[in-house]
């Protein structure tokens, strides 16, 4: 298939755009490199030794967006492209709402302009809110409780009614659990800017000597050591997804929401266990407060996934840790490292 990927740029459109490509699909992105940088993708072509048509724009330009859809011609939309720090969004609401819904808006016009009508949305667990049932069902109501999870609230609503408008859109919702990790080439990786709002490029940076240590949000809650309890999931099972839920919307229609995480927890306390075995640095941390809106507890049931899609995370927690390494220590700065 002739795929764009929209956010293509970013930490998990860079990891789906190689394996998209090792699984045979044609792609081009479209970014605006609003939190990423061009030589990621120089990156991906290093990797998988394909070149690929790449179109700055913002996807809030709407005659831009138009423009790229004219010039090609695809069989379906990965749709990335969005802001996604939490606390950011509590700061700046117009700017998630504009950026995300509106985005999201102008890419559907468009597409349904063009007759492209698949489409793979990236949404999160985020949807869930402050579920108390575990593990987390597709069926359970979704309420967010930040505007950077309302915007995938909204989407996700905005992208169901356009499937009952027309037969002919197919939509994957995709609720993505906790992405870790890298490619294991170590030359693509997460590369957020300034002070990491993440567990693991937190960890890690403090295992490379950026930052002095890690704060760990409370070790007072519910669980067996106290710390909070995620769901990581290596980010290329997480590009693995991506591909099977194409492979999904080319042969049905309507709109369905799938869970990618692996089904099991893991403490903040295990993550900097497996870190310290994965790179043999020992990591400096300190017990702080709790970060207010942190769930104790969240955990997929990816049984949907498994059993629609064909899909299954296989990737431990200790390789998701020891990718992470490879990236991190060979890339202390990220993409402005030296070559
Ligand atoms: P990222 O910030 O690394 O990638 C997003 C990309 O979209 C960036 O390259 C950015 O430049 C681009 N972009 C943003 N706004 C744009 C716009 N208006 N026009 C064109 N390009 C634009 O983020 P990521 O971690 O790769 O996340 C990708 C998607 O997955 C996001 O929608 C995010 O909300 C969602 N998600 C991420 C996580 C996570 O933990 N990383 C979890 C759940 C869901
Ligand atoms: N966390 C932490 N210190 C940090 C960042 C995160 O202790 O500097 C904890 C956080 O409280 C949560 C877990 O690590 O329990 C995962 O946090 P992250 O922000 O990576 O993901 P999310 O909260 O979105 O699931």
């Amino acid at each position: 298939m002739n795929v764009l990927v929209t956010g293509g740029a970013g930490y998990i459109g860079t990891h789906t755009c190689v394996e998209l490509m090792e699984a045979g699909h044609e792609i081009s992105v479209l970014d605006n490199f609003s939190n990423s940088n061009p030589e990621a993708l120089k990156r991906v072509s290093e990797i998988t030794g394909k070149e690929f048509p790449i179109h700055q724009v913002d996807l809030l330009d709407a005659k831009a967006v138009e423009g790229v859809f004219s010039q090609g011609s695809y069989d379906a939309v990965i749709h990335f492209a969005g802001l996604k720090a939490v606390g950011e969004s509590v700061q700046k609401p117009l700017e998630y709402y504009m950026n995300n819904v509106t985005g999201t808006l102008v890419l559907c016009q468009a597409m349904q302009k063009h007759g492209v009508t698949r489409l793979v949305f990236s949404s999160s667990a985020t949807v869930y809110g402050t579920a108390e049932k575990m593990p987390l069902t597709e069926d359970l109501p979704i309420a967010a409780i930040n505007p950077y999870g309302r915007t995938k609230v909204m989407i996700e609503q905005i992208l169901t009614d356009l499937a009952a408008s027309s037969q002919q859109f197919s939509i994957a919702l995709l609720r993505y659990f906790n992405p870790v990790g890298a490619h294991k080439s170590g030359r693509i990786g997460e590369d957020p800017s300034g002070i990491p709002n993440n567990l693991t490029p937190y960890i890690s940076k403090v295992a490379v000597g950026v930052l002095p240590e890690l704060p760990v949000f409370g070790n007072d809650y519910d669980t067996p050591d106290g710390t909070c309890i995620r769901d990581y999931i290596h980010v290329m099972d997480l590009a693995n997804g991506h591909v099977k839920a194409l492979e999904k919307i080319s042969s049905t229609t309507g709109v369905n929401a799938y869970n990618l995480g692996t089904g099991v927890g893991y403490s903040v306390m295990d993550v900097i266990h497996a870190f310290e075995q994965a790179s043999g640095v020992k990591i400096r941390y300190r017990v702080t407060d709790r970060r207010p809106g942190d769930a104790p507890v969240s955990y997929a049931d990816a049984t949907k996934a498994g059993n629609e899609l064909g899909w299954k995370a296989k990737r431990t927690l200790l390789e998701m840790c020891e990718d992470l390494w490879r990236w991190q220590s060979n890339n202390a700065n990220g993409y402005q490292s030296q070559r």
